[in-house]
């Protein structure tokens, strides 16, 4: 690899899991747009619904999202009863019922427990229509599941599960503040199999403390080995000026660079070889899985959960500092417990920020979604479906330019294509779209 494709690979830039990104969500949207936002949807619009728990046992110390350790019970029964009022207050406030997709995220959504998790599943269905294949999805952490909560999952529908695995070794799990052993992993996936759960995605991680590639490699194997059917592989964002418990990351135990692309390469090469496909820029799947076939046929969809088959109108966003997409812009959920559910007390929708698309953030959106999930896009004729003049993004080329003289991307007219060696860096190529990286100067994670 030569200086200036290492230099690049060190930038930070987004991992636009949207368009705008959410340092650039503001206070200006409130309950208020939510609740105009809500009312416009049709009542035939197609809706995905995501229902985020902040909580866990205990925080493992490179974790990223919006969380916190909880031991008692009491905070879990007081956060299901507000889900549940939230759920009837979004219900009461759009037309739209027809529910095509169901995700569950946190922290460890599980940590409600069989029954209070059987209600809330509950609850969505006495409110909204499921659709017959609606697609019901939860991540777990695999050392919490056991025969009640997989009998609870099943019962509510559940019918897609990711496992938490990140690393099988030891050494890297001491270090990442994570003990999981293999075994764990091996005897949840048994239990999920044998009770009729058999859509299994794993999630991996490279980049961790004291991680190598040998690690990496031997990781790969061992999870291709249970036969998931698909898997995620994320590079440890180290931002411990976000996430406070990074802190306890010694920065000197991560790989440089260089080595972060040898692990993310090698992780690839290794599940490649175990028949999985490459999808976007961190999934594999077997080839004859749904989120293949959409690849190949140019459908593939990222969103906040990363790549995905949901092409719903509107995503809704449940609990605290969960994101909700709607047709007219983004709106997030309050972060903070005590003040999301007195809103919710209050009757109001729990929204403390949002961004309100312009057409031109729909349009360099769909440029930059179309490139993170083919590495391809042809922005002219993107502008021009959109009735903007072929060539209104062409404020791009320049910052293409390093990308194209490295390797990275080629550029025919206005058809840009990410390389085969360029792929890790796609998010460089979409970030040359992004109209908001140099007005407001956020944080992010480093490329690659
Ligand atoms: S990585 Fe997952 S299990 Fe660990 S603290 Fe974060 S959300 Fe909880």
């Amino acid at each position: 690899m030569t200086a200036a494709s290492l230099a690049l690979s060190e930038r930070s830039v987004p991992r636009y899991t949207s368009y705008p990104t959410a340092p650039h969500f503001s206070a200006e949207i409130g309950a208020k747009e939510a609740g105009e936002w809500l009312a416009e949807l049709s009542p035939s619009a197609g809706l995905s619904l995501y229902l985020h728990v902040p909580f866990c046992p205990a925080i493992c110390t490179y974790c990223g999202c919006h969380t916190k350790a909880l031991r008692q019970d009491a905070p879990l029964t007081a956060y299901k009863e507000t889900l549940l009022r939230e759920i009837e207050l979004v219900s009461a406030a759009t037309r739209a019922r027809h529910v095509r997709s169901i995700h569950w995220g946190g922290g460890t959504p599980s940590m409600l427990g069989p029954s209070r998790f059987r209600e809330v599943a509950r609850t969505l269905g006495e409110y909204f229509d499921l659709d017959a294949d609606v697609e019901h999805a939860i991540e777990l952490d695999p050392r919490l599941v056991d025969e009640a909560l997989v009998e609870a999952l099943l019962e509510s529908g559940v019918n897609r599960v990711s496992l938490g695995v990140q690393d099988f070794n030891p050494h890297v799990q001491k270090a990442s503040g994570r003990d999981q052993p293999y075994e764990a992993v091996e005897r949840c996936v048994a239990l999920l199999r044998s009770g009729g759960l058999s859509a299994i995605n794993f999630d991996l991680m490279y980049g961790l403390p004291q991680q190598s590639v040998d690690d990496v490699i031997r990781t790969a194997r061992l999870a291709a080995g249970l036969a998931p059917s698909r898997l995620a592989v994320f590079g440890y964002a180290h931002v411990p000026w976000f996430a406070v418990h990074q802190r306890l990351i010694d920065s000197a135990a991560l790989a440089g660079a260089n080595e972060r692309l040898a692990q993310a390469a090698a992780v690839r090469e290794t599940l490649e070889s175990e028949g999985f496909e490459a999808i976007g820029l961190d999934h594999f799947s077997r080839p004859h899985d749904m989120l293949a076939v959409a690849a190949r046929a140019g459908r593939l969809h990222r969103n906040f959960q990363g790549y995905t088959t949901d092409d719903a109108d509107a995503l809704i966003g449940l609990g605290v500092s969960s994101i909700g997409r709607l047709p007219q812009g983004y709106l997030g959920n309050i972060g903070d417990t005590g003040n999301w559910r007195r809103a919710i007390e209050a009757e109001r929708l729990p929204i403390s920020r949002g961004l309100a698309f312009s057409g031109e953030d729909v349009v360099r959106g769909e440029i930059i979604e179309r490139l993170m999930c083919d590495f391809a896009v042809d922005f002219g004729a993107v502008a021009k479906a959109h009735f903007y003049r072929e060539d209104a993004f062409d404020d791009a080329k320049p910052r293409l330019a390093p990308l194209i003289d490295e390797g990275l991307a080629e550029l025919n007219g206005r058809r840009l294509a990410i390389t085969d060696y360029g792929r890790p860096f796609v998010r460089l190529a979409a970030a040359a779209f992004d109209a908001y990286l140099e007005a407001k100067a956020a944080r992010h994670s480093v490329a690659v």
